[in-house]
């Protein structure tokens, strides 16, 4: 498959029933643009994708090596249909882990944090979801990654929460903070596209300062190096309430419901839009 910038070996399972080939295909597609809209291309140049089959139902086992230039294997289960494809999130996760360097296994969180972070936002940038849905997740599930009793920060607490949705509150304070100290001209979005546009991709070990390095300089700030700073060794418990109200994110009776009066809404409206659309506005 030919996608932007680079090609797609697939290997498709044998028998595919009840999904046809064209399902497949069409779900790798969706995803394949997802990323490359969010990157501006698609992450490298060549990703060897083998799709397996199992007898269970969705989407499951992604995982992202850094082999041949990058190998993703994932299942999808024979009782899967069309909807639960249009509903994938995994697929996009796992083309998110090409476009950033293999890390030490301290800094794995960053990995994660971003795939978790950038996946529901690419999503939401190419239409495949709506900003409501995104934030509603966000507003859900960011508190798993708060810091519990006996933290030592990112760096030295490798638990699911704090390595997944540790590494996406990272992510998310990043964001808004980048775009605060620019105006909304910038956000991580562009710190993300300069790191993988100088190299760093998922079969080259970087250290984590090199990669904020890079990400810092194309945002003209030092946010991630100073939250790097500030989150790698020690416990720190972001004020989430403060965040959704700043942004104008609220959860009433299980929906989420948008202040656009709020100090910051616009950086919350320019999160889930794609950079030349907000900026054209
Ligand atoms: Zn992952």
């Amino acid at each position: 498959m030919d996608v932007p910038d680079g090609k797609i070996d697939i290997t498709l399972p044998d028998d595919t029933a009840p999904l046809t080939r064209d399902d497949l295909l069409h779900w790798v597609k969706v995803a394949s643009s997802n990323v490359s809209q969010y990157y501006g291309r698609f992450p490298v140049p060549h990703l060897t994708l083998r799709i397996r089959s199992d007898d269970r139902a969705g989407v499951h086992h992604g995982v992202t090596y850094a082999r041949d230039g990058g190998l993703i294997l994932i299942s999808v289960g024979r009782k899967t249909d069309t909807s639960d494809l249009d509903d994938d999130w995994m697929l996009t996760h796992e083309m998110i882990h090409l476009a950033f360097p293999s890390m030490p296994r301290d800094q794995h969180w960053i990995e994660e944090g971003i795939s978790v972070y950038v996946e529901p936002v690419a999503r939401a940038q190419a239409g495949q979801k709506t900003a409501a849905a995104v934030w509603h997740e966000f507003a859900r599930d960011m508190p798993k990654g708060q810091p519990d009793s006996g933290d030592e920060g990112l760096d030295n607490t490798h638990t699911w929460g704090r390595t997944y949705w540790g590494g996406a509150l990272f992510c998310l304070v990043a964001d808004v903070q980048i775009r605060e100290k620019t105006h909304n001209k910038k956000g991580l979005q562009d710190a993300l596209r300069a790191i993988r546009n100088s190299g760093g991709v998922i079969d080259e070990d970087w250290e984590i300062e090199k990669a904020f390095a890079v990400g810092d300089k194309a945002t003209g700030t030092t946010v991630l190096r100073d939250l790097y700073r500030k989150m790698s060794n020690k416990p720190v418990e972001i004020d989430l309430d403060g965040l959704w109200k700043k942004l104008g994110v609220e959860l009433k009776d299980g929906r989420i419901v948008f202040n656009d009066k709020a100090p910051e809404a616009t950086i919350r409206q320019a999160i889930t839009m794609p950079p030349a659309l907000y900026n054209k506005r």
